[in-house]
């Protein structure tokens, strides 16, 4: 029996989320592990005596609503909800496919409102909890080929900052981490060739080299070891050499 309360990480199948979910089960926490891909998620090395996995997409509230009730007639209530899960896809406004549009604003932004909404009324009962959203330095930043992306992300920085506000009288902590490039599969999604190259173009101006996921895991760990009492509100981090 676990004395340390539940986590929940979205997307935890790649990238910063599979980062994030090794940190915290070397840590000896209960976690809740989302995501689409969940061969991916049983495939990480982790110690899987407290870990729940489920197949959800973050844009169907109900089953992400579910999957945390679940999770929580075991191991409790949410003490951390990491909202990760999230797509980057490359391309030109006036050529991109509006449905691509509609795939990062839903699954960045409303997915994001979601886990929000599902934790929230809990931890204000108990006094306690703590939500980080990853967001990127494109929610503060435009960067060319981003439009609909950068829309999310910024989405994000303002929803954060908001529910911060509405619920901070109830001692409930509402942080956002906002990462620059690092090498993940969100590039992979990807179609626009061109996009793509200006991005590798981009990238060669910092040497080519970028984040490693294990920093921005690190940062979301930082954040949730402060005092309760105390609210990292944004940590802005990337590759030195990044502009
Ligand atoms: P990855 O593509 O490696 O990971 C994205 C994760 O999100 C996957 O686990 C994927 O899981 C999950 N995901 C995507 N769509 C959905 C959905 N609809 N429902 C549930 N899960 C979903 O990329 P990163 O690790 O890089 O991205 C993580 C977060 O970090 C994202 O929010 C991204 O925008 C942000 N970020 C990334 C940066 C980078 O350069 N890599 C820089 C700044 C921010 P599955 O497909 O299994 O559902």
């Amino acid at each position: 029996m676990t004395t340390k309360p539940l986590i929940v990480i979205t997307g935890a199948s790649s990238g910063f989320g599979a980062e994030i979910a090794k940190l915290f089960n070397q840590s000896g926490f209960p976690m809740l592990l989302l995501g689409r891909r969940i061969d991916k998620i049983e495939a990480l090395p982790l110690d899987f005596k407290n870990v729940m996995i489920k197949k959800v997409d973050v844009t169907d509230l109900n089953l992400f609503k579910e999957a945390v009730q679940d999770a929580e007639k075991i191991y409790g209530p949410t003490d951390l909800l990491v909202n990760n899960a999230g797509v980057m896809l490359l391309g030109n406004l006036e050529t991109q496919d509006p449905k691509e549009w509609e795939t990062m604003l839903t699954t960045n932004v409303l997915g994001v409102l979601n886990g929000m909404t599902i934790v929230l009324e809990t931890m204000k009962q108990n006094n306690r909890g703590t939500i980080i959203n990853m967001s990127s330095i494109a929610g503060f930043k435009a960067f060319t080929n981003h439009a609909a992306y950068v829309a999310s992300k910024f989405g994000v920085h303002g929803a954060t900052e908001t529910v911060r506000q509405e619920v901070a009288a109830h001692n409930v902590r509402v942080s956002l981490v906002a990462p620059g490039a690092a090498e993940t599969e969100l590039l992979s999604h990807t179609t626009d060739q061109q996009a793509l190259s200006d991005y590798n173009s981009w990238k060669q101006t910092m040497g080519g080299i970028t984040l490693d996921p294990i920093h921005v895991a690190q940062t979301v760990k930082f954040i949730y070891d402060m005092p309760q009492n105390v609210t990292i509100r944004e940590i802005d981090i990337s590759a030195t050499k990044q502009e």
